[in-house]
């Protein structure tokens, strides 16, 4: 039997029974329209054999169109009802035994997945967003793809080049992984309850082998967040208290790693600041 999607009705059927009223908190805004879940499945590629993960799968609409395209997925969500609900709306539209695992964890803290997913499709709890994907890229190496659907502003924020106006501390660590691109975007008119943000898709590859070790990505980061902490002051005086307590030694550092010390963060790609982070050496706090 081929896996039917959930209808907008049956959304709110479903939703009424588990007596579930989407909260802003956990960013519930649950997508309606069948056309909608099966362009974010088109745009991830997801192919069939394919082991998908899915954050915050709610009442189980895009989890049942990765589910029709012949993949498996391993679907994390925090709210215990919905999580709980999952595999009976997916027996009933037509998903066989075994292709759904479900884990009722915040998957801020989930630090184990079953299935090991190499692919990951979301429509993301806008509130949390930046900190979920960087935490899934960080805990899970085999990741290597993924499409998920975010706030406009995250997802071209995510995107944005050095130099762009949004480019920003997530820009950078997200860069650290691999390349970002914007992906589509999507109309409020999809989503029960309609929220009042634009939201866009956005999709990543992993670089095919590792541009550090763990430790060089925190010392990495610790230069993004201080760059980004003062985006408006140059480098050499953002950095002056990680790279040595003053800005002469920060003009040091950033002189030798071939950067102007008059330079402001936003202008700095992520090879940039790793080589700032690699002259810095150990000097640098870690968290
Ligand atoms: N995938 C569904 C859809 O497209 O209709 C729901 C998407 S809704 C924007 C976000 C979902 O993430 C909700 O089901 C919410 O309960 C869940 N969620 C929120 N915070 C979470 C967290 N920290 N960990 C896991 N799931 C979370």
């Amino acid at each position: 039997m081929p896996v039917q999607l959930l209808g907008a009705g049956e959304i709110r059927a479903l939703a009424a029974e588990l007596d579930v009223t989407p909260t802003k908190k956990l960013g519930q805004n649950f997508v309606v329209d069948a056309n909608t879940v099966r362009k974010i499945v088109h745009v991830a590629d997801v192919r069939p054999g394919e082991s998908v993960v899915e954050i915050g799968p709610g009442l189980g609409s895009l989890t049942l169109a990765i589910l029709e395209a012949g993949a498996s997925v391993t679907a994390v969500e925090i709210d215990a009802r919905l999580a709980a609900r999952l595999p009976g709306t997916a027996t009933a539209h037509g998903v066989a035994d075994g292709a759904l695992q479900v884990v009722a964890a915040d998957a801020l803290r989930v630090s184990d997945l079953p299935g090991r997913p190499t692919v990951l499709v979301a429509n993301l709890p806008y509130n949390v967003s930046v900190p979920v994907l960087l935490h899934f890229l960080e805990t899970f190496p085999e990741l290597q793809r993924g499409v998920v659907m975010v706030q406009a502003e995250v997802g071209e924020r995510l995107a944005a080049p050095p130099g762009s106006k949004v480019y920003g501390a997530p820009s950078a660590k997200a860069a650290w992984y691999g390349p970002w691109r914007l992906a589509g975007t999507v109309s409020r008119q999809v989503f029960w309850p309609v929220p009042n943000v634009d939201s866009v898709l956005v999709a990543f590859t992993r670089d095919a082998s590792p541009r550090g070790t763990d430790r060089e990505r925190l010392r990495t980061f610790a230069i993004v967040d201080a760059a980004f902490r003062q985006r408006r002051k140059m480098l050499r005086q953002a950095l002056a208290d990680v790279l040595g307590g003053s800005s002469s030694s920060a003009s040091a550092v950033l002189e030798h790693a071939g950067v102007r010390a008059t330079a402001r963060g936003e202008e700095l790609s992520i090879d940039d600041f790793q080589r700032i982070a690699a002259i810095a050496g150990g000097d640098l706090p870690v968290r």
